[in-house]
């Protein structure tokens, strides 16, 4: 038996939780039906019940990349399925013709399995595309048709929305809301064979031009179209509307919760409407799915709109799509982000029906809480002046290197340690050095001690400069017997502690010192334009010295970078004979005031 706590599911605490937990304890789908593939209620009664507690859905439309706002959805959906026994489904909500492609459909399943999750359960794999449902959906159609619940409108689209109605006047019936059956039949087909030209006609659902709620006034439900479809080719030039199409995709598919964002609250009365309707025609397996809204995951700092994301790239604000400042997944993957850390950050955000903004310092905060466990450790100088060592040939003799070792993750034995070679010229930090140091400063100056680290006890003995007077080399001293791990290495008491790269031995790597890309927390707040809150510093490329065992570090492997922060070979330009590393993030978090 497990205790309470084993099974305490991740996503604890939330509402839909709740919601699911009641749903369970009461039986509420409990007599469902699965035939093993999605489909109408005929289908469905030739199935076993259900194996699926749940079943949930991520649809997106593969319009775009996903960004950090999907990554939350998935997290949700896939991670309710998971804790509750359920099962959660990848749906293409493919029913918009124009704006789909494949190559975004390839880029969005990637996405989701790089997040850690999968859509194989029960020995099917649960990918599903809406395009597939559109014989059901010309079906249902012509139900709802043929029951008076639907008519074919020829209004204008101005004439339709001047008689919409507004917040407070009801709406006026449409002169073609009382045509008969058989004519609205007739012209619905006519519609579907191509007869009629884009926006003549649009089959409406007869609901209540009065209705408090305008999605209830008679809501267009099919529209003409004549368009290719990146999967169903010419096949139809008549396309479902989004809240008709939406429905019937989550009952086919016989998802109990179907999980959107709050905007999406006022669809719901048309969302049980429409599948009332189809359920007592018998076309739809009853118990019926149930929407739930939740706040959409807003990030300080971040833009998901993929309009404006889509600016950044065009006008090459940003170099792609992944490049490691975007917000989307595969931009989040190159700049460094684990997909434990992305599962950590959605986790931790909670899931309200009151829209919240997350500070985007949440989102270094779960990835510094993931590596710091995991990520290897290395000495890297990223801004290096030269240090020799004068005395080296008295203390090794000439030709020595001297070895040296640390640990790979200081507290992690088990993971082993690194070796590299201290030599008698070495890369320290610019700053590290200092002729006239300020009170307080330890490290390098004129006549004082520090130990380099993993090394030896060094005495500094001044510095070399070029013409202009900028500081060529840093000269100091090996302080003998002092080496870090024996017994001598106390005998020297010294403040201050520089981390160093063999400059004979040590690799020279491109690193790209990424931070936000706005410099304001709101860059498209009130509308305002949010390419003036482009940070200028967002990208710095430097020429770093890098331990040499990173040279052979796989693309993709995260390091802490001792000292700097969390940095990640580039998934893209590493390898191949060049070290490329890009900043993830600082160890601290640099812009808390
Ligand atoms: P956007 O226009 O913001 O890029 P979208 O809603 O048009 O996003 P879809 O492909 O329809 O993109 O989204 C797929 C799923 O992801 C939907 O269920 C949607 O509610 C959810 N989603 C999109 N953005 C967010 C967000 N910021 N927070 C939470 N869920 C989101
Ligand atoms: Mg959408």
């Amino acid at each position: 038996m497990s205790t309470p706590k084993d099974t305490a599911p991740a996503q604890a605490g939330n509402f839909l939780t709740n919601i699911i937990e009641r749903d369970l304890e009461a039986g509420t789908y409990a007599s469902r039906r699965w035939a093993g593939s999605p489909g109408d209620a005929t289908h469905q009664a030739t199935g076993q019940a259900d194996p699926a507690k749940i079943r949930t859905r991520f649809p997106p439309e593969p319009n775009g990349y996903l960004h950090i706002g999907h990554a939350k959805s998935i997290c949700l959906n896939f991670g309710l399925a998971r804790d509750f026994g359920g099962v959660c489904h990848m749906r293409f909500d493919d029913t918009n013709p124009e704006k789909e492609e494949q190559e975004y459909v390839d880029s969005i399943l990637d996405a989701v399995k790089w997040l850690g999750f999968g859509w194989e359960a029960n020995d099917s794999a649960h990918l599903y595309f809406a395009s597939d449902y559109f014989d059901f959906m010309y079906r249902a159609a012509q139900y709802l048709i043929e029951k008076g619940h639907a008519y074919v409108d020829q209004q204008s689209a101005e004439e339709m929305r001047a008689n919409r109605g507004t917040l407070t006047e009801a709406g006026t019936n449409s002169p073609w809301r009382n045509r008969p059956t058989e004519d609205s039949l007739r012209l619905f087909a006519e519609m579907r064979s191509g007869r009629h030209p884009d926006g003549s006609l649009i089959l409406r659902a007869k609901i209540d031009m009065a209705s408090p709620n305008i999605n209830l006034r008679d809501p267009a439900i099919y529209r003409i179209r004549h368009a290719e479809h990146h999967r169903t080719g010419d096949k139809w030039c008549v396309y479902p509307m989004y809240t008709f199409a939406h429905p019937i995709e989550d009952a086919l598919e016989q998802i109990t919760h179907s999980i959107c964002t709050l905007e999406f609250e006022d669809q719901r009365p048309f969302y049980d409407w429409l599948l009332e309707r189809l359920a007592e025609g018998g076309l739809l397996a009853k118990p019926l799915p149930h929407q739930y809204e939740f706040a959409r995951l807003n990030v300080t700092y971040v833009i998901t709109s993929k309009r404006k994301l889509k600016q950044l790239v065009d006008d090459k604000h940003v170099d792609g799509w992944d490049d490691p400042r975007m917000p989307t997944i595969v931009g989040l993957r190159r700049r460094g982000y684990t997909p434990e850390a992305l599962q950590l950050f959605c986790e931790r955000t909670g899931t309200t029906k009151s829209s919240s903004l997350i500070d985007y310092s949440s989102l270094e905060i779960a990835l510094r809480d993931d590596l710091d466990s995991k990520a290897a450790r290395a000495m890297v100088v990223l801004d290096p002046v030269k240090l020799k060592l004068s005395n080296w040939d008295e203390v090794f003799g000439t030709g020595h290197v001297e070895p040296c070792s640390a640990p790979v993750h200081p507290h992690h034995e088990e993971m082993g340690r690194r070796q590299f070679n201290l030599t008698p010229e070495i890369w320290i930090e610019r700053e590290d050095f200092m002729e006239v140091p300020p009170k307080g400063y330890h490290r390098l100056y004129p006549g004082n001690m520090s130990r380099l680290k993993y090394g030896y006890v060094i005495k500094c003995n001044g510095c070399e400069k070029d013409a202009a007077g900028n500081i060529t080399t840093v000269l100091a001293e090996i302080v003998p017997d002092t080496k870090s791990g024996t017994p001598g290495a106390d005998s020297v008491k010294v403040k201050g502690v520089i981390t160093w790269v063999s400059a004979s031995e040590g690799a020279s790597a491109e690193v790209r010192l990424y931070d936000r890309l706005f410099s304001e927390a709101h860059p498209d707040a009130g509308g305002r334009d949010f390419l003036e809150a482009l940070n200028p510093q967002s990208k710095q490329v430097v020429t770093a010295y890098v331990e040499p065992g990173l040279a052979a570090a796989t693309a993709g492997t995260s390091f802490q970078f001792e000292r700097h922060g969390y940095f990640v070979a580039d998934l893209k330009d590493h390898g191949a004979g060049r070290i490329v590393f890009n900043r993830t993030t600082t160890l601290k978090d640099s812009w808390a005031k």
